[in-house]
């Protein structure tokens, strides 16, 4: 049990990590495909053991947060008769794979990505050489179409390539490295993971390695060819994800989550409301947001306002999308101010299309890991990064509500300008 309860884990459901509000059980759902039942089980779960709130990740996983130590033993117990618990806590760690959210329900994606994410899960936690690869180190399989993985970085990244359903490109560490046969994926996968454990040193990413080596050493005896032209890679919008959306025949609901966070009752009732309309299923994204997927149009249509009114964003518009912050105080230790009240307070004064805020409890920036216009709490007020990451030098400090109010009014006035 000692395993299970380190501080500053990444969190598992057999490795929870400590946090200011208890415990943080994460659930790593293969394809990200998240049935009715089990969107239920799981807020009933979030409830009686934890909090009642419920996280989902930049990895597109599942967590509940608030679970006392006292509890953990028979919170894991109900998970592992539901068959949701892997063999060990390292076998868990590491099957970090980011899928393609519309796998199987967009006839525009070049390839079903499912099949070569369960195998490559299957690859990882079977083999315990790669369980060594650190913790954060992860895995993306991008089918295409109609919601490309854009914005998404991973170490070792497969995407479909348009026009050549049999063909990935491959990145590594957001660098273009190759192209491949989509049959030789996991072959590739534990080459690439192997060379990356024998040549990282002290590096714990991808994009450390290739920085200081490049990425030829990496593909030594890997079956790849020479890199195909470099993608468009751009932020992901949120104009094709949250609301109605037509996908193929049928449509998708996409409802956005606060700072990726609801509580346990807003997921029953999503899963509810969903099934009730004709959904297929729900499917997690790594954009902070919960698909309905396989809906008729005007299901989607009338499941919209619906899913509003119990605290879901479904407005591309809606300026609080613009705000990355952290869990902060109360619920994170490290924290020295509420960040998630203060970007509520500040949304009205900027707007969706305006630049990224992110607003951060302490240096350590776990909410938005790219530079922005960023926010960090500090004893006597804000600190504020121009555009930067939080550990980074600020050009102001001890700034209060209203400086900060009035600083993103002019910024918001001189970029409409
Ligand atoms: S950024 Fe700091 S305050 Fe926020 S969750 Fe991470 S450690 Fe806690």
């Amino acid at each position: 049990m000692t395993e299970t309860l380190r501080k500053g884990w990444c969190p598992g459901a057999l490795a929870p990590m400590l946090s200011g509000d208890g415990y943080i059980f994460r659930l790593r759902l293969t394809n990200g495909i998240l049935p009715f039942e089990r969107a239920k089980i799981f807020a009933d779960l979030a409830r009686r053991f934890g909090n009642g709130a419920v996280d989902l990740s930049a990895r597109a996983n599942l967590q509940m947060r608030g679970v006392a130590g006292e509890n953990i033993a028979d919170l894991q117990d109900e998970l592992r008769a539901l068959g949701l618990l892997d063999a060990d806590a390292r076998a868990e760690a590491v099957r970090n794979v980011v899928p393609s959210p519309l796998a199987g329900f967009d006839p525009s994606a070049p390839l079903d990505a499912r099949p070569l994410v369960a195998a490559l899960e299957a690859l990882l936690a079977r083999e315990e050489a790669l369980h060594d690869l650190p913790a954060k180190f992860g895995f993306s399989v991008d089918g295409g179409g109609f919601l490309p993985l854009r914005g998404v970085e991973t170490d070792i990244a497969f995407a479909a390539l348009p026009g050549a359903p049999s063909r990935l490109a491959l990145s590594l560490g957001g660098r273009p490295a190759g192209e491949l046969a989509a049959q030789d994926l996991c072959v590739v996968a534990e080459s690439l993971a192997r060379n990356f454990l024998r040549l990282r040193g002290q590096d714990r990413r991808m994009s450390a390695v290739v920085a200081r080596l490049g990425v030829a050493p990496l593909l030594e005896g890997v079956a790849v060819v020479a890199p195909p032209p470099t993608r468009e890679e751009a932020a992901a919008q949120y104009d094709n994800i949250l609301g109605a959306q037509p996908c193929g025949g049928q449509n998708f609901v996409g409802a956005g989550l606060l700072f990726g966070r609801i509580d346990a009752d807003a997921l029953e009732a999503l899963a509810e409301q969903a099934q009730a309309s004709g959904a297929a299923e729900l499917r997690l994204t790594p954009w902070r947001a919960i698909l309905a997927v396989g809906l008729e149009r005007a299901a989607a249509v009338e499941l919209v306002p619906r899913l509003s009114a119990l605290g879901f964003l479904l407005d591309a518009q809606d300026s609080r999308l613009a705000f990355a912050a952290c869990p902060g105080a109360p619920a994170c230790s490290s924290a020295r101010g509420d960040v998630r009240a203060l970007a509520l307070a500040l949304a009205p004064y900027w707007s969706a299309q305006a630049d990224r805020v992110h607003i951060s409890g302490c240096e350590k920036g776990c909410a938005f890991n790219s530079p922005a216009l960023t926010l960090v709490a500090e004893a006597d007020g804000y600190a504020l990064i121009d555009f930067g990451l939080a550990r980074e030098k600020p050009s102001a400090r001890g700034l209060d509500l209203a400086a900060l109010r009035s600083r993103l009014t002019s910024l918001a006035q001189g970029m409409r300008v």
